[in-house]
């Protein structure tokens, strides 16, 4: 299996150089040249196995040049009992009657990025040893509050790695910079950005890809990747759980072999709905996937229309991982869905950065109404439905599932397709307290110390607090740096010690 560029077809790496890079470098983003196809036989067998198992098999599929040894160890280290605080990894629960939700969230940082953060580090060392021989890697990341979590917990004091993140200053939750700024580990670093998460984003993929930059590196015998969903290593790991889910499904008697099932995902660069995508092009039975975003409701408008417009106001919502207006991985569906058109994709993704927006065209933007449906909700429906959903079935949800769940309603209300449906949750409640604690009801501690906030919504609700927020209590914080945009280069090169 090789992979090739959304900008580039000529490209032709393998998975090994694929994840090593990061990005290609010309600016697009690394694809499998071909999506491998499965049977309803692997399903029947993948319903046996654990979720370690299962994620085997389907990264077996993608990392051909993996050796099985390799991907043991990959797989176990990242999966193994421990790490998730719970034994199913992503455990499937019913919300109700042919609503389930899929809980990505059991990891050491509490959001689904640890289900590919806490692979990713194995993925990439053993990518580097093939392909990058004894070079320092340097994981630059820009995060809207989850990934820099997980990247760091991920990375901590892996041998031959860096991890640096940047984060927006105004533009993540209490509890989120507090978990970055108390990261420990002895190759990490945390940089507050002025400016929102597209800020951050852009002035990464910027740094990434600057000639001047990469040679200093070079120089130091040390190389950039990313830990950002552009990188293909975290994506993969991804499709794994919808596979999963679709066994659970199976088990619980739910569904039979072969039935279709809808997906809904809450959104923001377009990373995760995207796995659900690949793992429907390979042959597990999906009907629609449902696109929820919160009020910064760009993909909406464009799964309605064809149109995608980044020219519009930004709002900072209580679903903050999903305040994105530059969805990146949107360039991989648009060159699958070009029968991978590389000069459709560049021209397009020249017209974002130049214009601000772009249309498909016609064929693109019918195959993609036949597979993705979008949808939006405030941050009052949000709020009104975590507690509502509360008091209906006694299940607290984040506010970035609570968007996912609403724009669900609102589908089945509009379209009554009441195909059994698996909403992807993707952070515990108690990330977000103050929002969470406000819509079960108790506004008068909204305004407390963090910590009490989550002790309040845990007397209330009778939900634990997961161990690893409840630890952060105790610990200094480390990295309290503010930089505007135009720093970020002189940050980089400060952390890693380098002459500028
Ligand atoms: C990152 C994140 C999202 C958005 O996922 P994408 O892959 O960027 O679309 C949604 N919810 C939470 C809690 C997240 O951390």
């Amino acid at each position: 299996m090789f992979y090739t560029s959304t900008r580039d077809k000529s490209v032709k790496v393998t998975a090994a150089e694929a994840i090593t890079n990061g990005i290609s470098a010309e600016g697009g983003l690394y694809v499998p040249c071909e999506i491998p196809e499965i049977d309803r036989g692997f399903i029947e067998k993948l319903a046996t196995l654990d979720y370690i198992g299962r994620a085997k098999e389907i990264l077996s599929l993608y990392l051909t040049d993996f050796t099985e040894s390799e991907l043991d160890y990959c797989v176990n280290g990242a999966y193994k009992a421990g790490k998730f605080d719970c034994e199913a990894v992503a455990p499937t629960v019913e919300l109700e009657n042919g609503v389930s939700i899929l809980e990505l969230w059991h990891g050491p940082t509490c959001a689904f990025k640890d289900m590919a953060l806490q692979l990713l580090p194995y993925l990439l060392t053993t990518s580097a040893k093939k392909t990058a021989d004894g070079k320092q890697i340097v994981i630059l990341v820009a995060t809207s509050g989850d990934t820099g979590k997980a990247a760091l917990e991920g990375f901590k004091d892996v041998e031959n790695t860096n991890v640096l993140v940047f984060y927006p200053n105004d533009g993540v939750s209490a509890m989120q910079k507090l978990q970055m700024c108390t990261q420990e580990g002895n190759n990490v670093a945390v940089c507050a950005i002025k400016g929102n998460f597209d800020d951050a984003q852009t002035s990464v993929k910027s740094i990434f890809t600057s000639a001047e930059v990469k040679a200093k590196l070079a120089a130091e015998n040390m190389m950039f990747s990313s830990a950002n969903s552009i990188n293909w290593g975290r994506l993969v790991p991804q499709i794994v759980y919808y596979f999963s889910t679709y066994c659970d499904l199976l088990n619980q008697r739910k569904i039979e072999l072969g039935e279709k099932i809808n997906i809904v995902v809450p959104t923001g660069n377009f990373g995760n709905i995207l796995a659900a995508y690949y793992a429907r092009e390979m042959g597990l039975p999906i009907k629609k996937l449902i696109c929820a975003s919160n009020a910064n409701n760009v993909l909406t408008e464009f799964i309605e229309s064809g149109f995608y417009n980044k020219d519009r106001d930004f709002y900072t919502t209580v679903s903050p991982s999903m305040d994105i207006l530059v969805s990146s991985n949107l360039e991989r569906l648009l060159f699958h869905l070009s029968g991978e058109n590389d000069a459709f994709v560049k021209n397009c993704m020249e017209g974002l950065f130049e214009d601000g927006h772009y249309t498909v065209d016609k064929s693109v933007y019918e195959k993609i109404r036949g597979v993705f449906e979008g949808g939006c909700c405030d941050d009052t429906a949000t709020k009104n439905t975590i507690g509502d959903i509360f008091s209906r079935f006694h299940y607290l949800c984040d506010t970035h599932t609570a968007v996912a769940v609403q724009v669900y309603y609102n589908y089945l209300e509009k379209t009554g397709d009441d195909t059994p449906c698996v909403i992807a949750s993707t952070a515990s409640p108690y990330k977000f307290s103050p929002a969470v604690l406000e819509a079960v009801g108790s506004k008068d501690a909204v305004g407390d110390d963090g910590f009490k906030m989550m002790q309040t919504l845990e007397a209330l609700t009778g939900v634990k607090i997961p161990a690893p927020l409840a630890a952060i209590q105790n610990k200094p914080v480390r990295f309290d740096k503010v930089a505007a945009r135009s720093e970020m280069t002189d940050v980089v090169l400060d952390m890693l010690g380098i002459q500028h």
